[in-house]
């Protein structure tokens, strides 16, 4: 369906109702925050009833947007009412939005957006852009649209932080025009991006470092140095106090070695759980060898739960990366 009916029908959709329920994905990034508290600072003006709320902790990097509108963590507390319109934000799935069922009403009416290419058109209104960068470019969009009224300071920071974000801080092969036309426009608002890059981006944790160094042992190469492997166990973990949180953006330091075309970072979650993230520099489409273990993601970011050990989520992943990259050099060192 044509992009700009979708906006409309997007539009018609928080016109026509009230007392939303927003929701983004797991583990939530700065797109998902920033989508997130868009949304709900959206639903404020137009003097909407909200309740933003993830299963899981806001990053505390991204703290700084929970200022303009608290974000519930579904994981500590429980919502005491079950929602009819509920709007998700940067959820390729609904399996992404974790053990949300019990807040959502029998008739639940949903309003899905989002930019991946994975994403399975759950909602009964589906407003999904694949070209755009972040989900923020769509909210972006619909309120340049539909609803002009609404931009101001707080609503232009939470949507550049997603932009800033999912572009890798404007880095990444999405990074298009369209893309600095949206940062660009927001900055009249007031946005301070280096306030924003600084928090959101640059900001590390000790335990960060420290499960770095860990990782860093852990280097593989394969397919003659095209492919690039950390992994970090979950002694590791315990041992550095890190979080999930602290390991986000460790898979950039395989990806970004000379000459490798895709980077792997393989986080053992628990026993027999292991979270694989995939960066691909070029060519190779990640989002494929995600699906093929029943994540999904983008052709440059994607990702999977695979379910086994540490070293068979290893073993598989090198078979299919073997079999996407097509040569025969693959041993690894
Ligand atoms: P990350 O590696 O940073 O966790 O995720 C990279 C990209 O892959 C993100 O766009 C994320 O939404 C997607 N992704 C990661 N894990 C999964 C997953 O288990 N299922 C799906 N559908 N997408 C995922
Ligand atoms: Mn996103």
């Amino acid at each position: 369906m044509r992009y700009d009916i979708q906006l409309e029908q997007a539009a018609h959709y928080i016109r026509s109702h009230d007392d939303f329920l927003v929701l983004a994905h797991l583990h939530p990034d700065g797109d998902a925050i920033g989508s997130t508290v868009a949304m709900g600072l959206l639903l404020h003006h137009l003097g909407k009833s909200v309740t933003i709320a993830n299963e899981g902790e806001t990053p505390s990097r991204f703290a700084f947007l929970s200022r303009y509108k608290p974000i519930e963590d579904l994981s500590v507390s429980k919502l005491n009412k079950t929602f009819q319109h509920v709007i998700t934000v940067d959820v390729a799935d609904e399996s992404r939005m974790g053990n949300v069922q019990a807040y959502l009403a029998k008739e639940t009416n949903i309003l899905n957006i989002d930019h991946h290419p994975t994403n399975t058109m759950f909602g009964d209104v589906n407003l999904i852009q694949p070209r755009a960068a972040s989900t923020t470019q769509i909210l972006y969009d619909l309120i340049k649209e539909h609803f002009q009224d609404a931009f101001d300071h707080a609503l232009a920071t939470a949507l550049y932080t997603g932009l800033l974000t999912d572009t890798g801080g404007f880095r990444h092969s999405n990074t298009t025009k369209e893309v600095f036309d949206m940062a660009s426009h927001l900055l009249t608002f007031g946005v301070d991006p280096n306030e924003v890059a600084e928090q959101a981006i640059d900001t590390t944790s000790p335990s960060h470092l420290n499960v770095l160094k860990k990782a860093l042992n852990s280097l593989t190469f394969a397919n003659g140095k095209r492919v690039a492997i950390f992994t970090v166990t979950k002694e590791d973990m315990l041992e550095t106090g890190a979080t999930k949180d602290d390991i986000d953006g460790l898979v950039s330091y395989p990806k970004n070695i000379e000459g490798v075309e895709v980077g792997a970072l393989l986080k053992e979650w628990s026993e027999g759980e292991v979270k694989v993230s995939l960066r691909s520099k070029r060519d190779i489409d990640v989002a494929v060898i995600a699906q093929e273990n029943g994540g999904g993601g983008h052709a440059k970011a994607a990702g999977y739960t695979f379910n086994g050990s540490l070293e068979d989520a290893k073993t598989t992943l090198l078979d299919q990366l073997q079999d996407a990259l097509g040569d025969d050099n693959g041993k690894t060192n």
